[in-house]
């Protein structure tokens, strides 16, 4: 079923990134593997999908040494300050720096190591108070002052956008996001380097890739409906 199910997601990607004047190697696709057992992702591993996402730290770490192959690891969910120490310089990147404060600490872990730790800047899109991330007016402050920080380096923004039984109305807030990258793209001070725009899930990815999005992170797509134990 995970074979049929990327092949499924592949086309897709490929369509969109057309709609887009792209192609398919221009959209990086990242497994989200939470709850999912390690067999079953060593199955998309083994198809190919080199990215993987988790979204806690401890199961991340836990299913890291046990995937085999060249995986890039992502975080893509909200982390505590007390967790960065498992994953600094363990991950490929981290998606969700959703406060200064965040931002500091990851970069007093970096320093101590004396490396540079890669992130994404979460916005919050939407305006949910659900949802973490800066909202949209707070987000040029945000990243101007992190690039400021001597061992981050921003290499792009995400978000989540809202749950909508119709994805295109999301359209308007992805196209806002990809602005916001492009502005940044164009001119980056500092330690901005904008590579990486993480935007759709399994719900909406077309549609992101559309507006412009470069990183999408699927997890009911390719493995099916997520199982959450007790
Ligand atoms: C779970 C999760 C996804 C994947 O969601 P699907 O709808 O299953 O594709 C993507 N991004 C984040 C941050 C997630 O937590």
């Amino acid at each position: 079923m995970i074979k049929e199910n990327l092949n499924k997601v592949l086309e897709n990607i490929e369509k969109a990134a057309k709609v887009s004047g792209r192609s398919p190697e221009d959209i990086t696709l990242i497994g989200v593997s939470k709850t999912i057992a390690p067999e079953n992702i060593q199955t998309l591993v083994d198809l190919g999908v080199k990215n993987l996402g988790e979204n806690k730290v401890q199961e991340l770490v836990s299913k890291m040494p046990v995937i085999k192959g060249d995986v890039k690891w992502h975080l893509i969910g909200s982390l505590q300050s007390n967790k960065i120490k498992y994953i600094a310089g363990q991950v490929f990147l981290i998606h969700s720096v959703d406060s200064i404060k965040l931002a500091e600490n990851i970069n007093k872990e970096a320093k101590k190591r004396d490396i540079t730790i890669d992130i994404l800047v979460e916005i919050n899109i939407g305006n949910e108070e659900t949802k973490h991330g800066f909202f949209l007016e707070e987000a040029e402050k945000a990243i101007e002052k992190i690039s400021l920080l001597s061992n981050i380096s921003i290499k792009g923004l995400m978000c989540i956008a809202p749950f909508k039984e119709d994805p295109e109305e999301n359209r308007p807030l992805f196209r806002a996001m990809k602005a916001l990258y492009d502005k940044y793209a164009k001119e980056s001070p500092h330690s901005i380097h904008m590579e990486y725009l993480s935007m759709g899930m399994t719900n909406d990815y077309e549609i992101a890739i559309e507006e412009g999005s470069n990183m999408v992170r699927i997890g009911t797509g390719l493995f099916g409906k997520r199982v959450y134990q007790e």
